[in-house]
């Protein structure tokens, strides 16, 4: 071959080395560029054997593992992992909870950032993203992910919930709905969404329908969230520094006053009721609720059914003992709603006003 040809030969690839360099710079710039934050749970799990479905050791693979584990994810984004904890979700506290959403809050103001996906334990999914629904400044999708089973499961189902979780955190359709929670091919509001079986994949439901599906890397709505959320409302975790400890009682027959009191020494600043039916209270625990509330505490009837809602003045005349109720919120919704609520007011009908609200 002449020198001439040669350099013919190697211009000619230089020039398709620019061209396809260049095709994919624009491929890629046009992938939305979404950060997973990993907090640990199932997703995160690891059990002794393919057949260990439901008894295995929750929060133990790291987040670039996670990613490693879905190669496909970079066929829909431009991921990058963040290992905000390792915990299972039950040991969350509110310190976590803060922490967590202000990392949230600083990604989502940054303009690398177009969405965010945390990987969470499903047993309290449902409280932070209900926390992160209330008090996030963005209109970028932040969706929250678990799974049912560990990734060394036969069947599992983090892989694809993953995989779901990043599309609707990359969709620009998805921007504006508030928090989501994408388990099962389900997209769900953060606020309505919660844990409603223990052992099955299709562990997650809302009591007024989810809000769309996502199915084969698309997204499909069908509702709006109604409530007011992230910018919409009146909390900004931004600039919130701690939450006020509120605990929930549960409400059965037979039951003692005393777990009220015990919560009021712990130092609760409300308590949520967790009571039967429309939110009852044993009639030997009312005097009780009513020394609380004298002393300053609220109290929130919740219920414990898990669908429907509260009716203010039905079972327990609220008007006259200054009692809130949680409306639709079953009973870990509304600890959140107190807590937040409180650090605005402790005034128990701007509470009222805030559980009608959110
Ligand atoms: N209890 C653990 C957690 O919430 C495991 C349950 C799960 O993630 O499904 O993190």
């Amino acid at each position: 071959m002449t020198r001439r040809i040669l350099r013919i030969l190697a211009r000619g690839a230089l020039a398709a080395a620019c061209f396809s360099t260049a095709a994919g710079a624009l491929a890629q710039a046009t992938k939305p560029r979404v950060v997973i934050v990993a907090t640990g749970g199932t997703i995160a799990g690891a059990g002794a054997s393919a057949t260990h479905s439901a008894t295995y050791q929750a929060a133990k693979v790291p987040v670039d593992k996670l990613i490693a584990g879905v190669p496909e994810l970079s066929q829909v984004a431009e991921v990058r992992g963040e290992q905000a904890f390792q915990i299972a979700s039950e040991s969350f506290t509110n310190e976590q909870l803060v922490t967590l959403a202000k990392r949230v809050s600083a990604l989502s103001k940054d303009p690398q950032v177009d969405g965010v996906v945390i990987t969470h334990g499903t047993d309290t999914l449902e409280e932070t993203s209900f926390f992160l629904n209330l008090v996030l400044k963005t209109d970028k999708p932040v969706v929250l992910v678990g799974s049912m089973r560990p990734g060394t499961s036969m069947s599992a189902d983090g892989m694809l919930n993953l995989y779901n979780a990043v599309v609707v955190a990359g969709s620009t359709d998805a921007r504006g709905k508030g928090t989501l929670v994408v388990m099962n091919d389900q997209i769900h509001s953060g606020r309505d969404v919660t844990k409603r079986i223990n052992i099955q994949t299709s562990a997650f439901s809302s009591q007024w329908g989810p809000l769309g599906m996502v199915v084969e890397g698309r997204t499909y709505w069908f509702r709006a969230p109604a409530k007011p959320h992230t910018r919409q409302t009146e909390f900004d975790i931004d600039q919130l520094g701690s939450l006020p400890p509120v605990y929930v009682v549960y409400g059965t027959g037979s039951m003692t006053p005393e777990l009220y009191t015990a919560a009021a020494k712990a130092g609760a600043k409300a308590i949520v009721h967790a009571g039967t039916g429309n939110g009852s209270v044993p009639g030997y625990a009312v005097d009780t609720l009513k020394a609380l509330r004298a002393q300053g505490l609220q109290v929130v009837r919740s219920s414990r059914v898990g669908d429907g809602f509260v009716l203010r003045n039905s079972e327990q005349p609220d008007d006259k003992y200054d009692w809130v109720v949680a409306h639709d919120l079953n009973p870990q919704k509304a600890k959140i709603l107190a807590a937040l609520a409180l650090t605005r007011s402790n005034d128990s009908k701007e509470l009222q006003r805030m559980f009608w609200q959110y």
